[in-house]
């Protein structure tokens, strides 16, 4: 036996290629259907009924699949371009795929900062979405590929420097990569989060400026040749150390969200009892801001 299609397909063929979705199904109430539009086809499962329906497509052309890969990366180009974020937005964690969900929990996310972060799902594009504020204006956001397909972030773009992620507020700035590492580190101190390995000259200023000391997290990268992170971390340390700022360096054993709460704070902890001590008069210290290395490319997550 099989799902009759009359009862399915049509609901299978509003989705857009690649997605997955809940619907009822005309044995009774509730959202029992899981209707899907694979490469391959149309599918459907209903809990109720306990029985599967299946379609299959013609195998496509080759016109056709290159037609549909210039198709995907144009909407990836629109979503790129569009300063405001991908709607409409699905903030019910429990409504999104697993592997979005995974993502966040392995950063060691709860839903509680899931939601005060405004993080949520877009169906269209199957991408968790970061939005990013600045004193409650929404400034930027990330949008993180889940399945695979497709480039891993898009996000719109933007002068380099000109967004600054903060998160938490305490005795000393951390500088991280991404930005969820930003916001862990905030609940021990104030994460800034430079959206790659390259400490810009605007935040230099805002460093100088700001007086506090400055504790440099970037990924350890054990697992690259030549450990990028923690190269770059010694140049944004001799940066620093230019500028006059007193700092220190973590070189953790995984990045920083990958750590636990009580890890990430006392990482920070010792890292901020070193800036301390090697602050130093500041004879190095130099008039103006010295040039910030050149710019590399941001990390993967
Ligand atoms: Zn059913």
């Amino acid at each position: 036996m099989a799902l009759r299609p009359e009862s399915w397909l049509h609901l299978a063929q509003e989705l857009p290629l690649g997605r997955k979705a809940r619907r009822t199904h005309d044995c009774g109430p509730g959202t029992c259907l899981i209707v899907e539009h694979t490469e391959l086809g149309w599918s459907a499962w209903c809990h109720r009924c306990s029985d599967k329906g299946w379609k299959p497509k013609p195998l496509p052309s080759l016109q056709e699949r290159q037609a549909r890969q210039a198709a995907k990366l144009a909407a990836d180009e629109a979503i790129r371009n569009d300063p405001v974020p991908p709607m409409p937005p699905v903030f019910d964690v429990q409504q999104w795929p697993l592997a979005g969900r995974v993502w966040l929990y392995k950063a060691a996310l709860f839903v509680e900062d899931i939601e005060k972060l405004g993080i949520y799902y877009h169906e269209a594009s199957n991408r968790v979405v970061i939005p990013v504020l600045d004193e409650g204006k929404l400034v930027y956001w990330q949008a993180r590929c889940i399945d695979g397909k497709g480039p891993k972030y898009l996000n719109p773009v933007v002068e380099k420097g000109s967004v600054l992620p903060r998160y938490g507020s305490g005795d000393c700035i951390v500088l991280t990569e991404d930005i969820l590492s930003a916001y862990r580190c905030g609940m021990a101190a104030e994460g800034w989060c430079l959206m790659g390995t390259n400490l810009h000259r605007t935040l230099l200023s805002r460093i100088m400026r700001d007086g506090r000391p400055v504790v440099v997290w970037l990924d350890p990268d054990w697992d690259r040749p030549g450990r990028p992170g923690q190269a770059a971390a010694a140049e944004v340390c001799r940066t620093l150390a230019l500028a006059g700022v007193p700092h220190a360096n973590i070189e953790s054993k995984r990045d920083p969200k990958m750590h636990s709460r009580a890890e990430v704070a006392a990482y920070i902890e010792e890292a901020l009892q070193r800036a301390r001590h090697n602050a130093a008069p500041s004879a190095q210290a130099q008039e103006g801001v010295p040039a910030p290395a050149q710019d590399r490319q941001p990390a993967s997550l």
